[in-house]
């Protein structure tokens, strides 16, 4: 069995330089993360506010934590000081909130939409639909504490590789659209944070430039 650090070096020897791997180290004990640390990983993802906020105060603090889960907007108070990124934003109200917290500690946050693409595997995220009509509004551009640095998707959990395919590039399409035709900035929308343990590979292969990993370096979540 290899362990968590020759998996760290493995997958990030093998990832293209342009793709940054997020080790989801949700649920897993500190002990494990201090081995990917000490392989050099130093972003983590995580995906209950409660359990981040101890894992950041007991842990390095050149660690770089990225919320990746459903969050809700009465926790967000928890990692608003020192979250690195939040990937999943699956409502304007969630925003705001996340806005109204970073503005108390003086932060920006960069934050990702979370686009709904997958068959019936989550209910979070908003419909390509909804998430064009969102960048078309342009009331996100209010929020002076929140950089939107692009989109986070989930792929239908299947075995079927086509459909898993076509969903990210699906998304990736709905990503340059958005870029290209809604967003002013150009140059600062550029993440398209898709692909986990079993599709990594397709994901990078449709675009993708944060790769999201659990299982597959710290084994099964306990
Ligand atoms: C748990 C989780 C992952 C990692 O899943 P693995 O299959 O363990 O790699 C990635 N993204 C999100 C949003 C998750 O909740």
């Amino acid at each position: 069995m290899p362990t968590i650090q020759e998996r760290i070096k493995h997958i990030t020897a093998t990832i293209p330089t342009n793709v940054r791997l997020v080790a989801v180290s949700k649920y897993q004990p500190e002990e494990y993360i201090l081995d990917a640390y000490s392989a050099g990983q130093r972003i983590f993802g995580e995906s209950h506010a409660q359990e981040l906020r101890l894992k950041h105060e007991h842990l390095p603090k050149d660690i770089e934590w990225h919320f990746i889960g459903h969050l809700q907007t009465n926790k967000v108070k928890y990692i608003a000081p020192f979250i690195a990124m939040i990937h999943s934003v699956d409502s304007f109200r969630l925003l705001e909130e996340i806005n109204k917290q970073a503005a108390k500690t003086q932060r920006t946050i960069p934050c990702l939409i979370q686009v709904h693409i997958a068959q019936e595997e989550t209910k979070f995220g908003f419909t390509p639909e909804e998430c064009v009509e969102f960048f078309a509004q342009k009331e996100w551009q209010q929020f002076k504490h929140i950089k939107i640095k692009g989109l986070m998707c989930m792929a239908s959990n299947t075995e079927d590789e086509d459909r898993i395919k076509n969903e990210f590039r699906s998304v990736h399409e709905l990503f340059l659209h958005i870029k290209n035709n809604l967003f002013d900035d150009k140059d600062d929308f550029t993440e398209c944070s898709w692909g986990m343990s079993d599709d990594y590979p397709i994901a990078i292969d449709e675009g993708s430039t944060l790769v999201r990993i659990g299982s597959l370096i710290f084994g099964e979540r306990g």
